[in-house]
């Protein structure tokens, strides 16, 4: 943790009163509507200006690191394509069991709620990709979207570069990925690259959690259960145990992958 010594950062004072002689002449044309900030401490600037002995200071908000945080949930959001993924439109005929079993666990999965609308367990989809796992995991989070239950969509690849490029707000991230109502993993320990001890870490911190207070986790993943126990036991373990009513697992061949055949 860096202190807030060394997050100061100087700024000069002349550039500072050149900014305010900016606002003061552009608020002489239009006086401006009372506004309200949502924090009154920075006037939603995220910084605090100090002086001490004729020099001028910027402290970092107490708000600011919320705020980063909010940014990197507003970069990961729910696009339209997302949006559109239905049960209805999830195409049935001519697909394997598996992937019609994978289906019924989903439809299933949504029927299972608690009287806040939240899921009583977690799922698991896991195999082979392009059986239709994610789309049906968008599905669910859009059924439960719908109901106003709180879902939050975490892709792992990007979400993982999104974090280390922001690390300053690792433990807000994390935080929030440990409390949230619903969270949604797509495509967990994807990646050709070796998981590194650092990311390993960070799941483990979200699934333990997760894990021990009960909370609703969807998790799709190429990786088996045995796969995800090789990457880390906790982790694997702590999933099938979390997702053992909701657990399906896509073996077999290429005829599996719906996007080949099309
Ligand atoms: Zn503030």
């Amino acid at each position: 943790m860096k202190s807030i010594k060394d997050e100061i950062k100087s700024i000069d004072l002349e550039a500072i009163k050149q900014r305010v002689n900016l606002l003061i002449s552009t608020n002489k044309t239009e006086p401006a509507p009372e506004k309200k900030y949502r924090c009154s401490k920075c006037k939603d600037e995220e910084w605090i200006i100090k002086e001490e002995d004729g020099q001028a200071y910027a402290i970092p908000c107490e708000c600011q690191k919320e705020r980063a945080a909010e940014r990197l949930m507003r970069s990961s959001r729910i696009t339209p394509e997302f949006q559109s993924k239905s049960f209805k439109n999830f195409v049935q005929e001519g697909r394997p069991y598996q992937v019609i079993e994978a289906l019924k666990a989903a439809c299933n999965y949504v029927k299972d709620l608690d009287d806040k609308g939240i899921p009583r367990s977690s799922i698991a989809l896991l195999g082979r990709p392009g059986c239709g796992k994610t789309h049906l995991l968008m599905a669910i989070a859009n059924y439960l979207l719908a109901k106003s239950t709180q879902v939050l969509y975490f892709p792992f690849v990007e979400g993982f570069n999104e974090i280390k490029a922001n690390l300053d707000t690792l433990e807000t991230r994390i935080y929030q990925l440990q409390q949230a109502d619903v969270l949604y993993i797509d495509d967990l320990f994807k990646g050709r690259r070796e998981i590194t001890d650092f990311v390993i870490e960070q799941v483990f911190a979200i699934i333990n959690y997760r894990y021990l207070e009960k909370k609703p986790t969807m998790i799709s993943s190429e990786k088996t259960i045995a796969g995800l126990c090789e990457i880390d036991e906790g982790i694997g373990s702590r999933i099938n145990e979390m997702c053992r009513d909701y657990r399906v697992i896509l073996h077999g061949g290429i005829e599996l992958n719906y996007r080949l055949q099309q």
